[in-house]
């Protein structure tokens, strides 16, 4: 392993980097909740939780502050967000190197998810002048028919740790210039980016001048008040981005009070390496897609079918590419894998490890590497051949394996590739265009995203984002999935002076 390494101490960097963001210290000293840095184990900070009762009242402040947003102007609303968008630009090093610290992704990861931020802000801004509704031909003489589309009230946004501030961004951009207010949930193991995001987003509002007090708020807490969230009457949508564990107890929260869900839960996401396929860029697309980020991404790839007579030719490659990539402290080196988030992740892998095993998995990597914090989880991404998809294989590990069977009959992989519970993310790596084509077609990937010779992480984001199946259904980010955070009417205008009912109906009165 050759890393160019310096020594960071990431207890004061954390504190100069939220000084220097704007994050008031009484938000992250003397409080009652720890804060810890995969990178070295050490905790940096201790934060101030809410209580039931204050995120209820936040709630409360918040649809205070939509009631007056939804009368500005759509256009009006988006020079917020692209002043958003200028000051994450002014200060991508600083929160890059935060979400560095607190999720353990490498520089270039910590830097490529503020560009997300702010790539959905520029988004954002062209389209708060395009919330479009449609003009319907009516059945009627002297009639016209129209979609209008309205803001929606307080959005719920509860995140997960692997991703600590892109998709916060995702949903606040466009419910804001929806004209809607965002009350946050950041994963309580990565509060610290959330306080930073929010601090901000309040220099952006600074600099607007009059948006209203409360539009959006963060919520430090934990389930619980993740729980306050989706339990109030006056958040009429929760974005809920989690495992699927906690998507099962949202999901029906929800449903019970007939509020709206975007569930953007776990993933188990396949690939398909086919006879043609150019092995070189299914190298690079495989190793980036299941090792980078430690495999901590909802859309890492988790399972590999390789055709038979590419299988010798593509594995032993792969399996090299697993034994030299580097694993190492992301903040003082070049390596390509940083640490798991914390010690249950790291036991969870090796438990999924050794029932491949009991399964006749055959493992290259996966054990711990030492560098010399005893909190800290480094390993070596595993790759494991598998006889068959059997066992751990079927379910979500949150860790860098990946597992590799053999297939001969295309359908059968396919069939294989769609028999688990999730529906993320999926690719196939082939020059053949019936394969690619048959891929995306009705009964091809059963998948939310579904791609052809690129990896199944790195989604842009331009296109709607989601997963079907236990993934949960919902759908952020690009295309028209500003439609969930607004309410539609139909609205239909008589300019005749008659009144003739719908289907001919007849009701004359005296
Ligand atoms: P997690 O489910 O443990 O927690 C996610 C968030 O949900 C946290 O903020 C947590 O406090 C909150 N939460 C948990 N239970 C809750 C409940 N009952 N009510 C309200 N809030 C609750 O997930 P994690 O470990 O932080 O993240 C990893 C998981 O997230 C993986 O399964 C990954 O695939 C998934 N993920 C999915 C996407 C996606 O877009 N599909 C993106 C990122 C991560």
């Amino acid at each position: 392993m050759n890393i160019a390494t310096k020594t960071v101490n990431v207890v004061q960097e954390t504190a100069a980097l939220l000084e220097k963001l704007g994050v008031s210290k009484d938000l992250y000293t003397g409080g009652d909740m720890a804060s810890f840095s995969p990178v070295t184990g050490e905790q940096i900070a201790s934060l101030k939780t809410v209580t039931a009762a204050e995120a209820a009242a936040k709630i409360e402040k918040a649809d205070a502050a939509f009631r007056a947003w939804r009368l500005v102007p759509a256009p009006k609303r988006g020079e917020l967000i692209r002043l958003l968008g200028e000051e994450l630009r002014a200060h991508k090093a600083d929160l890059g190197r935060l979400v560095s610290i607190e999720a353990g992704k490498i520089t270039s990861e910590g830097l490529g998810e503020v560009q997300e931020m702010i790539d959905i802000c520029d988004f954002a801004v062209g389209l708060s002048r395009q919330l479009y509704g449609l003009t319907i031909a009516t059945e009627r003489p002297g009639h016209r028919m129209m979609e209008t589309w309205h803001p929606l009230g307080v959005i719920g946004v509860i995140s997960a740790f692997n991703f600590p501030v892109a998709v916060w961004a995702w949903n606040a951009a466009l419910a804001i210039v929806c004209g809607n207010a965002v009350v946050w949930k950041p994963s309580e193991k990565t509060p610290l980016t959330a306080l930073a995001s929010q601090a901000i987003l309040d220099r952006a509002i600074a600099r607007f001048g009059d948006a209203p007090d409360g539009l959006t708020q963060v919520l430090i807490g934990d389930r619980a008040i993740g729980e306050v969230l989706v339990d109030h009457p006056k958040v009429p949508l929760v974005s809920a981005t989690g495992s699927t564990r906690m998507g099962r107890d949202v999901g029906p929260r929800l449903a019970k009070r007939f509020a709206r869900a975007i569930l953007e839960l776990g993933g188990n996401n396949g690939g398909i390496v086919c006879p043609s396929a150019d092995l070189d860029m299914a190298l690079r697309a495989i190793a980036f897609g299941a090792m980078g980020t430690a495999g901590q991404r909802c859309t890492t790839l988790r399972r590999l079918f390789v055709h038979e007579s590419v299988y010798d030719q593509l594995v032993p490659r792969l399996k090299k590419a697993y034994s030299s990539v580097s694993v190492g402290n992301p903040l003082e080196s070049t390596a390509l894998v940083g640490p798991l988030v914390d010690k249950p992740a790291f036991d969870n892998m090796q438990k999924a490890l050794s029932e491949a095993k009991a399964h006749g998995g055959s493992i290259t990597g996966g054990e711990r590497v030492d560098l010399g914090h005893a909190n800290s989880y480094y390993v070596k991404p595993a790759l494991v051949e598998m006889p068959k998809q059997a066992g751990p294989v079927t379910e979500e590990t949150f860790a860098p394996i990946l597992y590799v069977m053999k297939y001969s009959d295309f359908d059968a992989a396919v069939a294989d590739h769609n028999a688990v519970g999730a529906g993320l993310s999926s690719s196939i790596f082939t020059l053949d265009l019936q394969e690619a084509e048959r891929f995306l077609s009705p009964d091809g990937s059963d998948c939310g995203i579904a791609n052809v010779n690129i990896g199944t992480s790195g989604a842009e984001i331009g296109g709607a984002f989601g997963g079907e199946k236990e993934t949960g259904g919902g759908r952020e980010s690009g295309s028209d999935a500003w439609r969930a955070y607004m309410r539609r009417a139909t609205n239909t205008i008589n300019y005749s002076k008659a009144l003739p009912l719908a289907q001919g109906v007849s009701f004359d009165i005296e």
